[in-house]
């Protein structure tokens, strides 16, 4: 290979990508659209039945809208991991036409093959989609009562070392490199959301994580654009964090609920989301968000837990996680009052019942019954 020539067609890619960002496109005012399509993805593992649970409950929830025909729920076929490797696509092309023809997606988790185990090295369906659908914000709140903990997470969804993690090389047996990359667009946009939602969710405290002090480029970068937005939020108390001091921060609850709202470029944002979510009652109880401008996508936060289905316990797989990112897109899309409904009684249900997913406890078909009766 010869790295010149391949760190310059990154280089290319990226320059055209930034004059892309620059066409941003505008989000869709839900209020006057006459009808609104929400394309479900199951995925794959356990995602099929935390989304089977997730379906009856929207179609129990929002059946006035799917009757009088505003609201669709399309099922999205062929973004299984089989599909995937047979068609050796990340996201097969014809699947990917069917997913932009949605205004909204509800996505189980994806099976990403990992070194070593076997199975072609295709990117993960996620990266794919949130640089596709240019889904540049991931969204994802921790709410734990008991300790006055009420964050929410701005993570970039399409930079850092995510946009370019399978570009890296391998120079020889001795030498591995890979590439990371921060945009001015890239990261204002992001800034820009984060700051928009402390301002209009009474100007709550903004910290910004990175490692700039040894990432002096890339996060030096993002750091200061971040600053840059700040100053059109003077009434917001901003402060920027470490992320190895962050990831102790959030477990010292001598300080932990002084803080908002949080923005965090890509890699960091993915591992302190997940501690956060651990923080409030495990991986299986967080859902989030990825909002672009024409597109977004809702999700749970975790993966497809494939070590559930091989011990046989799938049906025990605790679908709240998919049914709270649902709420974010109900909100996301004006429907106010029905996210409401379905968040009480999401709440309800996690007082009710006991969902550890080791096989013990209630089932996936239990919360689905439990969930349509408090309804
Ligand atoms: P995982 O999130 O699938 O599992 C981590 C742990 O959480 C496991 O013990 C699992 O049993 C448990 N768990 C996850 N969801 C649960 C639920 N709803 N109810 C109860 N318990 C639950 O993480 P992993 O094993 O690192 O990843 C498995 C696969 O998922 C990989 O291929 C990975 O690439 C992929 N993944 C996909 C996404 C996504 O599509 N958004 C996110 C993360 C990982």
């Amino acid at each position: 290979m010869n790295y010149t020539e391949h760190f310059e067609k990154i280089v290319k890619e990226q320059l055209a990508r930034v004059e892309e960002l620059k066409k941003a496109q505008e989000a869709p005012d839900f209020s006057s659209m006459e009808k609104i399509v929400i394309g479900t993805i199951d995925g794959d593992g356990i995602g099929p039945v935390i989304m089977d649970s997730c379906r009856s409950v929207l179609e129990s929830l929002l059946a006035d809208e799917i009757a009088s025909g505003r609201i669709e729920l399309r099922r999205i076929e062929g973004l299984t991991i089989e599909n995937r490797i047979a068609r050796m696509e990340t996201v097969p092309s014809d699947v990917l036409e069917e997913i932009k023809k949605c205004d909204l997606l509800l996505k189980g988790p994806t099976t990403t093959p990992g070194k070593g185990d076997g199975r072609p090295n295709l990117e993960s369906a996620n990266v794919t989609l949130r640089r596709e659908l240019d889904l540049f914000a991931n969204v994802r709140p921790v709410v734990i009562p008991e300790k006055n903990i009420n964050w929410i997470f701005y993570r970039e969804n399409t930079e850092g070392e995510y946009a370019l993690g399978s570009k890296g090389v391998d120079i020889s047996d001795d030498i591995s490199i890979d590439f990371k990359v921060t945009t001015t667009a890239g990261t204002r946009r992001l800034a820009r959301a984060a700051f928009e939602y402390a301002r209009n969710n009474g100007n709550m405290n903004v910290s910004i994580v990175t490692k700039a002090n040894i990432m002096k480029k890339t996060d030096g970068k993002f750091l200061s654009l971040c600053m840059d937005v700040a100053k059109d939020y003077p009434e917001i108390k901003v402060d920027d964090w470490y992320v190895d001091i962050m990831a102790a921060n959030l477990i010292d609850d001598k300080i932990n609920s002084s803080f908002g709202v949080f923005i965090l470029p890509n890699l960091y944002g993915d591992i302190i989301t997940d501690e956060a979510a651990q923080l409030q009652g495990g991986v299986g109880t967080a859902g989030s968000a990825n909002i672009g401008g024409r597109y977004a996508m809702f999700e749970a936060i975790h993966g497809s837990a494939p070590r559930m289905i091989e011990d046989g316990i799938g049906e025990y797989a605790n679908p709240s996680s998919l049914c709270r990112a649902a709420v974010m897109m109900l909100r996301h899309a004006g429907l106010t009052d029905k996210a409401q409904k379905l968040e009480t009684a999401l709440d309800k249900a996690a007082e009710a019942l006991d969902m550890p997913g080791d096989g013990s406890g209630n089932t996936a078909a239990d919360f689905t019954e439990y969930v349509l009766k408090v309804l």
